[in-house]
């Protein structure tokens, strides 16, 4: 029996690093410190066992060999004039980079799962920069915590336990009794539950929200009306008051603000109200990333390529245009005629019509689950699990890089081999 202490858990945006593992005859067979959702990915669930190929969306899968499964997954790419490589978030910094190569090969569009989640949130970025800080630094010394159109009780279990509401840090020695916690969400979620002060909000209203809280906080109250987003006015006094009393605030914002009315507006809106509460104190905001590392392809691509994600090698070089280089835009535009989705699960997260689109043109699949993205695909090729049986890099969601650790010998090659071979077998279809 071995031991593994202090591993990381590759499921979601928090990568917890206090997890034992118990190995017997290479099986994971306990799991200490980890939430269901981590517990879950690491014992290891629906796992595909050999590449599989089809003739059409409509047979049934046939198992063959890794060899022929590359050559028709490299096929499938070379003869393709608007490929797209999708997802990449549930996988390596290793593997992102073999990926953005192929990418460059065979001409395609790459884009991660941020495109339905904080891609806004980039965007946002890019305007007004990142007041931000380490998870590390919020569990030592925030004592106001907010969490805007997020619920970490049920994406990141245990983020309020380790980091931002329930940890004692340095200089938040009571932990809970020292934090006041703020939930803003258009219902009341599990997190809102147990907040101190829950603002219900009109779905569509953050950015409204926002700004009234900034024409508060600048002093200019008398042109806020009663009420804003259906919150009242008094609330968002009260509000304004809390945020200001704090020594160290900290925002956490999920796919409620990203993703409703206004998008990526909503974050810059909300970094502007960080800018100026920091001429009263100490604030920072943090996207909830949710695959683990979700941020580590934004680091990869951005140092490899420019851009953070939806970039286009069409013209040879790296283009990005989010609206029209992301995975929906060429997908509803039914412009891409072949995908290769890897990492990610398009079948579950993308809109009907982009996953009816999926369905009508050759897709391959390379993950080491069965998922909805099976079911549209013609070529799976399992792979070995990252993090779990295979070692390599990823970025926790507040953008510290961590070092995934291996707990058993993988049965199944890895993503890196894997993408080593489609990219060697493109070249050789090229005449190289
Ligand atoms: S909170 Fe996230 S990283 Fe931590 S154990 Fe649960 S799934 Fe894993």
């Amino acid at each position: 029996m071995t031991i593994i202490t202090d591993a990381l858990c590759p499921f979601c945006g928090c990568v917890c690093d206090d997890l034992t593992i118990i190995v017997e005859n290479n099986k994971i067979t306990d799991i200490k410190n980890a939430c269901k959702l981590g517990a879950s990915k690491i014992m290891g669930h629906h796992r595909i066992k050999a590449p599989m190929m089809r003739a059409d969306k409509k047979s049934d899968f046939k198992e063959v060999s890794f060899d022929e499964a590359i050559n028709e997954a490299a096929q499938i790419l070379f003869k393709s004039k608007r490929p797209l490589m999708y997802g990449w978030a549930s996988a390596l910094c290793e593997v992102h980079k073999k990926g953005i190569l192929l990418a460059e090969e065979v001409g395609a569009i790459i884009d991660n799962t941020a495109t339905v989640c904080h891609a806004p949130s980039t965007l946002a970025v890019h305007e007004k920069g990142l007041p931000s800080a380490t998870l590390g630094q919020v569990k030592n010394r925030s004592d106001v915590t907010v969490f805007w159109g997020s619920n970490p009780v049920h994406a990141h279990p245990r983020h309020m336990g380790r980091y931002s509401v329930f940890a004692k840090g340095f200089f938040q020695e009571k932990g809970r009794k020292g934090r006041k916690v703020i939930v803003v969400d258009v219902r009341k979620t599990e997190t809102a539950a147990m907040a101190d002060e829950f603002v219900q909000l009109q779905q569509g209203s953050d950015y409204l929200v926002i700004s009234a809280l900034r024409a508060i906080l600048s002093g200019h109250a008398d042109v806020v009306p009663e009420s804003v987003g259906g919150v009242p006015k008094e609330q968002l006094v009260k509000l304004v008051d809390t945020l200001k009393a704090a020594k160290f605030g900290s925002i956490f914002f999920g796919m409620g603000l990203t993703q409703s009315i206004s998008r990526y507006k909503n974050i810059d809106n909300a970094i502007s109200l960080i800018t100026e509460l920091n001429a009263f104190t100490k604030y920072v905001i943090s996207p909830m990333r949710g695959h683990y590392n979700v941020t580590g392809f934004g680091q990869v691509c951005t140092w490899e390529t420019g851009f953070a994600t939806a970039v286009d090698f069409a013209r040879g070089a790296p283009y990005y245009n989010p609206g029209e280089t992301a995975a929906n835009d060429v997908l509803l535009r039914k412009e891409t005629d072949a995908a290769m989705i890897i990492a990610g699960d398009a079948g579950a997260h993308f809109p009907a019509d982009s996953v009816r689109h999926l369905a009508r043109i050759p897709v391959v699949q390379i993950d080491p689950y069965w998922n909805p993205t099976t079911e549209v695909s013609n070529v799976v090729i399992p792979v070995a699990i990252c993090g779990v049986e295979v070692e390599g890099t990823a970025y926790r969601m507040d953008g510290v890089s961590l070092r995934m650790r291996k707990m058993i010998e993988p049965t199944l090659p890895t993503d890196v081999e894997v993408l080593d071979r489609i990219t060697e077998r493109v070249r050789e279809l090229r005449g190289e």
